[in-house]
């Protein structure tokens, strides 16, 4: 098959969460069972060009809508470490920014222009490289326009180039839905009459993941219990409705993890390394980071993480309401993270109060993120939703145990502890259901009384090597996938 992978990043070259993870595995993995995968990425400023080599493939392509003609240019980037094409899109117009999406916490108030032109322009670019594939893969709303401009604008309907091809959407988050204001419906060359409830309207917006969700051939979201939920209005974000009414072509694949870049026996970011068997480098990184971290180096003491994107989703309103109780029961406290500003100077003032007990880093940082997940012992991952999450299962292949509210892929993946699912290899971590601090609390309590004891001091060994057992590679969800696309093309 030859598939066509269009996303907004993409690790290592331009990463902002889960959705760049798994668009630098996933398209691998494929192109492991012997497809043609190819990525299409926005070429943004923020990929460095002293590490990646790029080389200009077309030039001065128009790109017209009625919102205003622009002149794109197609590269192509090369990555000895990656055998896959990919391309980029350049405009420095729409993608030379401080940030890919957003600055002070505030959207690009042109988003929805800025990736209709990105989706348009895939469409010229394959005509220019002659390269046509069966399926468009789609993630998420910044490429769910490809499947609405197949579907809706003449020139591309009736395209004998793209008359074979099927589109697949895959969501990672539903609360990110490119919902806009209408006056972009006509800026972005949509026909008028697509402004109805069965197709882009959302409460008096235009929602630009409504049209992949309406459009594409088949959907897919980043684990089965998210499938399930977002078909709720629990978790569906108003958009429940027409996911239930795609339902049968809805499917649940959960997210894996690049075993390569999260590995502690190779990890180049952690200062020893170790495995299932050789565990020992595990005590290192723990007394490494407390020593960094300014922390009581105290190999007894239970060090709990998060690396996160702080956003409402995360749940850091249970862990601001629990912290106290937490650092009181003697567990350190280490927090790396980014976003809401709410949050960012709600954790730093706690570390100036708390400097003994915990460390707070407000920015983004990858070697510092591997670095938690070697030297904490334990992740939290309150989530009040979470499509995936692939924090926890780096946690687990690194030895660290998540504690997780039971909500998406947190449920699918983490299987909560008692004894006897500990010593049978079951269990994984701790789970709690209610969206409370209460349950957070009582999780961490158990976790707390595990990891101390006495009369079973290698309880928590076991635990560990529960986690790092596990495969959580991207072997068995690319023959997912690969199996969805074979259907489609049936
Ligand atoms: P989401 O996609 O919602 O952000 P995931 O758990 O699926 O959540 O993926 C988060 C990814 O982003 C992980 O690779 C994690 O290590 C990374 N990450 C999150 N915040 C930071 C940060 N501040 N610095 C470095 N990496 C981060």
């Amino acid at each position: 098959m030859k598939i066509l992978c269009i996303a907004s990043e993409a690790a290592p070259y331009v990463k902002t969460g889960g959705l760049g993870d798994v668009m630098g595995a996933l398209p691998r993995a494929l192109a492991g069972l012997g497809h043609d995968v190819r990525i299409v990425l926005p070429f943004y400023s923020q990929i460095n060009p002293e590490i990646y080599r790029t080389e200009l493939l077309m030039d001065r392509i128009e790109i017209w809508l009625p919102a205003g003609g622009k002149t794109v240019s197609v590269w192509q980037l090369h990555d000895p470490k990656n055998p896959i094409p990919v391309y980029l899109i350049k405009s420095d117009e729409l993608f030379d920014r401080p940030s890919l999406y957003d600055e002070g916490g505030r959207e690009y108030a042109d988003n929805p222009l800025r990736f209709a032109y990105f989706c348009l322009s895939v469409f010229w670019m394959l005509k220019g490289l002659q390269w046509f594939p069966d399926i468009f893969h789609c993630h998420d709303w910044q490429a769910g326009m490809v499947p609405t401009y197949l579907k809706n604008l003449e020139v591309l309907k009736n395209d004998p180039d793209f008359a074979h091809s099927k589109t697949l959407l895959t969501i990672h988050n539903l609360a990110y839905q490119g919902a806009c204001s209408p006056e972009f419906l006509p800026l972005i060359g949509l026909p008028q009459r697509l402004f109805n409830l069965k197709e882009l309207e959302f409460f008096g917006k235009l929602n630009l993941l409504k049209g992949g969700i309406v459009y594409s051939d088949r959907l897919s979201t980043v684990s089965r219990r998210y499938a399930g939920e977002i078909q709720t209005a629990d978790f569906g974000c108003g958009l429940e409705g027409i996911l239930r009414a795609r339902s049968k072509h809805l499917h649940g694949i959960m997210n894996g993890i690049d075993t390569d870049v999260w590995n502690p026996e190779t990890d180049p970011y952690i200062p020893a390394h170790y495995d299932a068997e050789n565990p020992s480098g595990k005590e290192a990184c723990k007394a490494e980071l407390q020593s960094r971290f300014g922390l009581p180096v105290n190999p007894h003491a239970p060090v709990a993480g998060i690396v996160s994107r702080l956003v409402e989703q995360k749940g850091l309103d249970l862990i601001s309401e629990t912290i106290h109780p937490i650092i009181e029961m003697g567990i350190q406290f280490v927090l790396l993270g980014t976003g809401m500003e709410k949050y960012q100077r709600y954790f730093r003032l706690l570390a100036k109060n708390h400097p003994s007990q915990m460390y707070v880093e407000i920015g983004y940082n990858e070697p510092a993120a591997h670095f938690i997940e070697a030297g904490c012992d334990m992740l939290l991952m309150p989530s009040r939703f979470e499509p995936c999450g692939l924090t926890q299962l780096y946690s687990m292949r690194y030895g660290t145990v998540p504690i997780v509210r039971q909500t998406g892929g947190l449920a699918d993946s983490v299987e909560n502890s008692t004894k006897p699912k500990i010593l049978s290899g079951e269990a994984t971590g701790f789970t709690f259901v209610d969206y409370t601090p209460d349950a957070l609390l009582g999780a961490v309590k158990r976790a707390e009384a595990v990891y101390h004891d006495s009369a079973e001091p290698d309880l928590w060994q076991h635990l560990i090597l529960n986690g790092m057992s596990r495969d959580h590679s991207w072997h068995h969800s690319a023959q997912l996938y690969e199996k969805l696309m074979l259907e489609m093309l049936k």
